[in-house]
């Protein structure tokens, strides 16, 4: 491949509100351009990646024994009200009407089409177990697109579906995509943790994430690798405290002008924010309930609509039931004297002379102590857990908290949708059971940004081989001028080309810096500068991206040489 003949697209610069390195990369290095919010078109150099994640997936789930179907995309709203999600799903299903003003929507998943589609097909337990994947764009009306493909409207997702005749036989199936998700992320070179997780909108009981570990990460990992511990930090439950120390100081309301965050708090009253409470008003059954929780730590909505009374999803009191509910505004809620239905997280029953608002405009407590000051709330479990916290798996142990990009997700689903479909077959014993399901997503434009997170530098990407656009690239020197220039580097991309090796020979009449710049912005592995002073010499220069050293290679053995390198 010349350069010349490919639209390379790379550019300087980028939009201002363009956050995360690999969104950033991707724009500069040609490989996707918006369309609109959330949505991209994918360029060839990009696309060549995609492809190649996408092949890998699906090596590895035909080596699983799943089979490839491909479903529609646009699907009736009849199976979304079947299942119970047309309600339930919310915005982020995009829904539109048909010339009949039929409702219609773009799929976001794919568990109403399949088990419709699978129930007619399956009549007996003789053509179970059965797994069926797809390679497909999916639609989420995601409410914040952000960060390129990362978290977008419009994304390629593989997703497999498990059918078999009992929970044992959903168990192995499960088992099976488990293990190929393993091997996936392995062959993708990427470093990734499986983590407990919640089940979510898709349901179901056991669950199973996949993460790339990257700063830019939106998860909370909590991982202790000794106690063979990791789960989502949503995932993970936490003990209560124990009793708080004697009172110090006594109760005092202070003003607190302009302060209208817990940091502004901690700053006028320079204190640090875990001797703070925070007081967070949830839309409740019969109103609003106050949440407590440490000053520095988050509130968990997972532990927080499991909480009786309160509104699953989890919803925020607005400004004016804030207002009504307590005669102040958010910034100054606090519980003495607040008279709606209140829970405090664990956590913050050990804290002692500690500063909450005073449901007065710009006022605070400071000096507040449990039961001299305010009775003692029921303590639940209500935050997020975060470095320090002990480990679920062992107590004496903690946990670290690393950020993960969700990749990959796997579901025992049981009998939900079975059962909301009466997708039945017969059993061995001739009678009507009920079939398990499981169900299995990647995320596969999403591991491309993924991947460019864990593998980058001040230059550019840095590809792991087996997802790079091109495996090796030329840089000749002077190639309009010099005819030997031109005709090695021709027969160099020449004879690897024939030896199955993709290569991008850069023929463009640049110079020589400027293709250096492109070739390590797009992170080819492999890089062979040609030049006449090279020739005289019987050699080629070579480097490795990411590597500092420059080597000279004979021209003789040369394609030979080059294949014992790439996969080294
Ligand atoms: P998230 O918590 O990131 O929203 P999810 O739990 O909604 O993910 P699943 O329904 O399990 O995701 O979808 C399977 C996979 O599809 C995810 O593991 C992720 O890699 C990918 N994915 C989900 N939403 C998006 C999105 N908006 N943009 C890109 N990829 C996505
Ligand atoms: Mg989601």
């Amino acid at each position: 491949m010349k350069s010349t003949e490919n639209l390379l697209a790379t550019v300087r610069q980028v939009p201002a509100d363009v956050e995360i390195v690999s969104h950033r990369l991707m724009l500069r290095a040609g490989m996707i351009r918006q369309l609109a919010s959330g949505i991209y078109s994918w360029l060839p150099t990009g696309l060549r990646v995609l492809r190649k994640v996408e092949n890998i997936v699906r090596e590895e789930m035909n080596r699983a024994g799943a089979q490839e179907v491909l479903m529609p995309s646009v699907q009736p709203a009849e199976i979304w009200r079947e299942s119970g999600r047309w309600d339930f799903f919310g915005p982020e299903l995009l829904r539109f009407q048909d010339r009949h003003k039929r409702d219609f929507c773009l799929g976001p998943t794919h568990e109403e089409v399949i088990t419709t589609l699978i129930n007619n097909e399956v009549r007996s337990y003789r053509q179970l177990p059965a797994n069926f994947y797809q390679i497909q764009w999916k639609f989420r009306d995601e409410v914040r697109p952000r960060f390129g493909v990362m978290r977008c409207r419009e994304f390629l997702m593989k997703d497999a579906y498990s059918f078999d005749v009992n929970r044992a036989g959903m168990e192995q199936a499960y088992q099976v995509m488990y293990d190929a998700y393993c091997k996936v992320f392995e062959r993708l070179g990427l470093d990734f943790v499986a983590v407990a997780a919640d089940s979510g909108a898709i349901g179901g009981s056991v669950s199973t994430e996949f993460h790339v570990l990257a700063d830019s990460g939106e998860d909370g990992i909590g991982i202790n690798t000794d106690a063979n511990f990791a789960s989502n930090v949503e995932m993970i439950d936490l003990p209560p405290s124990g009793p708080p120390k004697p009172a110090e100081e006594s109760l005092a309301l202070v003003e607190t002008p302009t302060v209208r965050t817990i940091e502004d708090l901690c700053k006028f009253l320079s204190v640090p924010s875990s001797q703070t409470l925070k007081t967070l008003l949830v839309q409740g059954e019969n109103g609003p309930v106050a949440l407590l929780l440490r000053g520095d730590h988050e509130l968990n909505t997972l532990k927080a609509v499991k909480v009786s009374g309160i509104e699953s999803p989890l919803q925020m009191a607005g400004a004016d039931e804030v207002e009504k509910a307590t005669g102040a505004q958010s910034g100054s809620v606090g519980p003495i004297g607040l008279e709606i239905p209140m829970y405090a997280d664990y956590a913050t029953r050990e804290m002692s002379d500690f500063v909450c608002g005073a449901n007065q405009r710009e006022h605070h407590y400071t000096g507040v102590n449990w039961g001299r000051d305010l009775p003692e709330p029921p303590f639940v479990d209500l935050r997020k857990a975060v470095n320090g916290d002990p480990c679920p798996n062992d107590p004496t142990k903690s946990i670290t908290v690393k950020r993960g990009i969700e990749v990959g997700h796997v579901f025992q689903l049981g009998t939900k949708y079975s059962e909301s479909f009466d997708a039945t077959c017969l059993d061995a014993n001739g009678e009507n059971a009920v079939m398990w399901m499981g169900c299995y997503g990647i995320g596969v434009s999403r591991i491309v940004a993924a991947a460019i997170e864990q593998n980058n530098d001040d230059s550019g990407i840095i590809w792991p081989e087996p997802i790079a656009p091109f495996l090796v690239c030329i840089v000749p020197i002077n190639f309009q001028q010099s005819a030997d220039v031109a005709r090695i580097s021709v027969d160099v991309h020449d004879a690897l080309t024939q030896a199955g090796v993709e290569v991008m020979l850069d023929d463009r009449d640049d110079r020589p810096g400027v293709k250096f710049a492109d070739m390590d912005l797009l992170g080819i592995p492999h890089r062979l500068v040609v030049s006449d002073r090279g020739i005289a010499n019987g050699q080629i220069e070579y480097k490795r991206r990411g590597k500092e050293a420059v080597e000279h290679l004979s021209l003789d053995g040369l394609t030979e040489e080059l294949l014992q390198r790439i996969n080294h």
